[in-house]
Formats: structure tokens, sequence, C-alpha cells
């Protein structure tokens, strides 16, 4: 962060003002001379910030699915599930009450709460269809919640979900059930009664307490609110409350961002997720709401994520990853010691399942080396159950150099460090040369070291790990619209 500020504050003193006349030294060479004499090499960072690169919540990324993957080759997936496998549900719900403008979900804006019970019956039918095709095999280890925004259904509603849930596929008592909260839903009681049904991990979507950036992105909601929903857990006996944060928002600054950060800390969740927002415009229509010119810049987006890292390390969070922070006895960072931390949909996680039930439009689930994802339109997914046919519109079937690639990528994202005598074997000619290249450009950078095939992320470059990984991923190269990799 030093760095960057540094880099700011000398091209401020260097660049010439509007009408001064010419300057005989290029500010940006004296810049980068400067930067160079007091950072060592760490202004070399800087072209990465730009630089795209997948998320990697799957591998290989949703955006190489197509229509290999239907509903007869998932349920043929589905019939093979072994009998105590474990199980991870991931239920989808599509509705909000209002649009953020930054929001990159499947969801539609919702008023009416008959279409919603449509939709809930709609997936009643989706878990009858799954667990018929799985014939009572599996054992499920998480239930998650995800959106959209799930208490936009009433507690009646959830509950009779997950009772088909249990029915279906034998819910058991050990079994972890988590959901997303918008708070500016929750009512007096909503959180008791969400504890009753059994969620013991709740998440709130906070992204910014600066009420200026909050009305910018469409998404106002008071701290006391969110104050008070994290009480009304506590008392409800939640033991893992998770906050999400977003940086690169519009407006704002290292000011507004570092009271957020201090406003978390003192709610104290047990975990928190900072993301960088991804501005795509031209791929989310409504986020055309946002002016491109109240949007921080490269660098100083690399300044929040710096900033968010110190402050909450400094409060105690050990990190978990590029983007997850979580206190030291929570089940994410016992993961972390323990080596059990991998990715998924929900991004870092403790889960044990490999094998992930999707339900909901536009629900993606994994099933012995198969992705399938659900058709995203809520009304053709209504439609496809309503046919008594599972809603599967893509997905792909992993290869052997996927499987191999994905726990290569898996590792350096968990761990920063990877074996890379696969990814030589596996490829060749010109893939190989590129990697090489690659690799040997991020070490004369100083963000990886290398022994022999190891490569090891330097822990000062760690929000660069996913540039790392596109480095060495086949398929980064030859799609170009994932968000910047910082
Ligand atoms: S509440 Fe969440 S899913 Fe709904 S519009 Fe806002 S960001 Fe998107």
């Amino acid at each position: 962060m030093i760095e960057i500020k540094l880099l700011k504050y000398l091209r401020r003193r260097l660049t010439p003002k509007m009408g001064s006349g010419s300057c005989e030294i290029d500010p940006d060479q004296q810049v980068a001379r400067l930067i160079a004499h007091f950072c060592g090499m760490k202004k070399q960072w800087l072209k990465y910030l730009n630089q795209q690169a997948p998320r990697y919540t799957s591998y290989p990324s949703a955006l190489r699915f197509d229509d290999s993957v239907d509903a007869a080759l998932y349920a043929e997936k589905l019939r093979a599930v072994d009998l105590y496998e474990p199980l991870s549900i991931y239920v989808h719900i599509p509705f909000c009450r209002q649009l953020c403008w930054y929001c990159g979900c499947n969801m539609r804006v919702e008023n009416s709460y008959d279409r919603v019970r449509t939709y809930v019956d709609a997936l009643l039918d989706e878990i009858r269809l799954v667990g018929g095709a799985m014939g009572g095999k599996g054992r499920i280890a998480t239930v998650h919640f995800g959106g959209g925004t799930p208490n936009m259904l009433v507690a009646d509603d959830l509950a009779c979900i997950l009772d088909a849930i249990e029915r279906e596929f034998g819910l058991t008592d050990d079994a972890r059930l988590a959901i997303e909260l918008d708070p500016r839903l929750i009512r007096k009681g909503d959180v008791q009664l969400l504890a009753d049904i059994g969620f013991q991990r709740m998440s709130i979507g906070v992204q910014d307490f600066d009420v200026g950036v909050q009305w910018k992105i469409n998404r106002v909601q008071r701290f006391e609110m969110v104050a008070a929903c994290v009480r009304d857990m506590r008392c409800a006996g939640v033991d893992d409350i998770s906050f999400d944060l977003l940086y690169g928002l519009p407006k704002q600054t290292l000011h507004s961002f570092r009271e957020t950060i201090d406003k978390t800390i003192s709610l104290a969740p047990d975990r928190v997720a900072v993301f960088g927002y991804a501005h795509l415009p031209l791929v989310i229509p409504r986020q055309r709401m946002i002016c491109d010119d109240d949007l921080p810049d490269l660098e100083m987006r690399a300044d929040l994520a710096a900033l968010a890292d110190e402050r909450l390390v400094a409060a105690g969070y050990e990190q978990i990853g590029f983007d997850h922070y979580a206190k030291p006895d929570n089940a994410l960072s016992v993961a972390q010691r323990e080596d059990r931390l991998h990715r998924n949909f929900q991004g870092y996680t403790d889960d044990i399942a490999k094998t992930t039930i999707g339900l909901g439009a536009s629900a993606i689930g994994f099933v012995h080396g198969a992705y399938a994802q659900n058709e995203k339109d809520i009304g053709d997914y209504q439609r496809r159950i309503a046919a008594r046919s599972l809603p599967i519109v893509k997905g792909v079937i992993r290869t052997k150099r996927d499987e191999r690639c994905a726990e290569i990528i898996s590792h350096l994202l968990c761990k920063f460090e990877t074996d890379l005598a696969d990814i030589f074997e596996l490829t060749s000619g010109a893939e190989q040369t590129r990697i090489r290249q690659a690799l040997e450009q991020l070490e004369q950078d100083g963000v990886i070291r290398r022994r022999d095939d190891i490569v090891c992320i330097n822990e000062r470059a760690r929000s660069l790990c996913r540039v790392v990984a596109a480095s060495i991923d086949p398929y980064a190269h030859a799609t170009a619209t994932f968000a910047s990799a910082v």
C-alpha cells in the first residue's frame, strides 16, 4: 500500500500543472525511477492489477459450459452417487425486493409473494425429481441458501424446503445449514425463527457502511440495522456470522473504507469476505447505473484491498486464501490449519463434500466429474419442472487433464504453493512455452519464487494469486471476459 501511495504522491508532484509549459523530464519515467529506488521491484506489480482472471470457484469456469451436459447425462451422474457420499446442497432463491446496481447475480425484483410461492412449489418438485434420480443415496454435509435474497421467503416456506430435502436426501443432525440474508428485510423475531429452523451460519451482505457509497449503489442500509441483526443472531445462538464487503465501489475512499472496516470489526463477525467489485457494464446492463467516473482507479482498488487486509489481520483475523478472513477458532481457520480448505461456488470453504447438488433457477451442481447448470430464466425453469424434467441446460465434463489442473490451481489458491510437474507433463509446444515465460516474468517481478517445479507466491503478493493461477491455466488465455484480478 505504501508503494502505491508513494506512486500517487510522486505522480501528483511530478506531473506539470495545466498550462505550466513543457517539462523536460517525463514524469512517468521519474516516478518509475523513484519508485524503483524506494520500493525495490514492487512497482512491477502494477501491470498485473488490471489483468483479467477467473475467480476459480469452479474449474473449468462457467464460461466453458455448453450443451454437452443435459438432463439425461445429469440423471446418470445422480444415479451413480455412492450410498454415504457427503453432499453439499445449494438452493438458489432468485428474488430481491430492490435492485442493487452493482449486482452480478441471477435475480429478479419481485413484489408479489404469490409468484415467489409458485417458485417454491417448483423447487419442491425439483427436490423430488433429483431425490428420485438418486434413490435415497448420499448424506448431506451442508445446505446453503443463496440468491438473490433467501429471506424473501417466509420462514414457513424455508422450513418446507428443508423438510423436502430431509425427506429426499436424509438431512442429519450434524448437517450445517447456512443462509445469506439481506438485513433490510429482517423484522423482529425473524432471526430467532431462522435459528429455530436450524440455520447456524448466517451471512449478511454489508458491502460498505458509508451512506454516500450506499446511495451510489442503490443499497442504503444503516449501520444500526446491521448491528441489530448481529445482536439478534448472537442472542439466537448463531455461531457463525459472516459479512461480505466490497471494495472498488463508486465514491469509496481510503477514509470511508477504513470506517467500514472498523465498524465491521466492532461487530466481530466470525468471518469476513472482502471481494473486489467486478464492473462489467457491457455484460451486466444494470451496472450501467454506476457512473464510471465515480469508480476508484486500479491503484486505489489495490489500496482499498490492502487497507482491509491490514486492519482485519491487526484485529486478530486470520487471512484465508486471498479474499477471506476468519477468527482463529472459526471452522474456516481450522480447515486452513488442517489443510482441508478448498474452493467451491461459495468461495473458500471447509465443506467436506465433493459433490454439490444445485437446486433452483441457474443453480450449478457438480456430480461425479460433471458440472451441470439449471435453466436461468425463472419462467423456463418452472416450465421444465412442470414437464417433470430435470432443468439442466448446460455444463461441462471434466477431463483427466482438467482434474489435474483443478487440483494444482486449488493448491495455489488455498496454500499459495503448488507443484507444476503435472502442468508441464500435460502441456506441450506453444502452450508450455507460454506458461514457462509467464512464470519467468512473475519470478523476475518478485511475485513468485520457484524451486524446481514447486511455485510459491511471495507473502506480499498473495492478492495476485489469481494472476498466477491464470498464468498456468490453459483455459484462461482462451477467454478474456473475466473481471480484473485485484
Ligand atoms: S440483494 Fe444481493 S442479489 Fe439482490 S440485488 Fe442486491 S446484491 Fe443482488
